[in-house]
């Protein structure tokens, strides 16, 4: 079966990695690597930042696909923000409540406000012959006036995608997956994997 390592221990990243890529692919992170430490996401973009944390990886596993997740949240009344500095929004150690609470006080104050935001998701991936693949996904919806709904993590209580008047964390899991910035992406790299499978695997 074709090997994957993700470098994430983000369990709701990988719940969805896991959930798109069903029994195809036999998903490992960087969690279970207890040797790992996570190189600084020093990096301008989503692409750099992907970039570093999946170098980092393919160092560690040769031969096999490495992928690296970077994404976040972009607020157009924000002027884009909080765009890379997502999960450090509200402060280097905050939480993703403390996250959620800062952007909507920062979309308070402003007046006229525009809500219109995206979701971003960039995958930086290396096939087991070293190529590198850069995928991107992008969902483009609101945010919501209150945080509302359980499930999912990040600003998924407050980002209703175009099209929907409930936010990600109320539509829960199964209907986040077949939108998503990172479900796009993620369907993108297994259609890469299949396409360079090796004849006789
Ligand atoms: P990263 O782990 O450096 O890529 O940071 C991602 C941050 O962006 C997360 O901590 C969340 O705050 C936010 N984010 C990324 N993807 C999602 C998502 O699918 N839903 C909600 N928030 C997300």
């Amino acid at each position: 079966m074709t090997l994957l390592w993700i470098s994430t221990t983000n369990q709701n990243k990988l719940n969805e990695f896991r959930n798109i890529l069903g029994d195809a692919i036999e998903i490992h992170s960087v969690g279970e690597l207890n040797y790992y430490s996570a190189p600084p996401e020093t990096g301008k973009t989503f692409e750099d930042n992907a970039r570093i944390k999946a170098k980092t990886l393919k160092a560690l596993r040769s031969g096999v696909w490495v992928v690296a997740d970077d994404s976040g949240l972009e607020v157009e009344g924000l002027g884009g923000l909080p765009g890379v500095h997502s999960a450090r929004y509200a402060g280097d150690k905050a939480s993703d409540k403390e996250n959620v609470a800062k952007l909507l006080k920062m979309l308070q104050i402003r007046s006229p406000v525009n809500r219109k935001a995206a979701m971003l998701c960039t995958l930086v991936a290396y096939a087991p012959g070293g190529t590198e693949h850069v995928i991107h996904g992008t969902i483009h919806g609101q945010i919501s006036l209150t945080a509302r709904g359980q499930t999912g993590f990040g600003y998924d209580p407050i980002f209703v995608p175009d099209g929907q008047d409930q936010t990600y964390a109320e539509l829960g899991p199964a209907a986040k997956n077949q939108t998503s910035h990172r479900a796009q992406a993620i369907r993108e790299l297994f259609r890469l994997m299949m396409d360079n499978v090796p004849q006789n695997s």
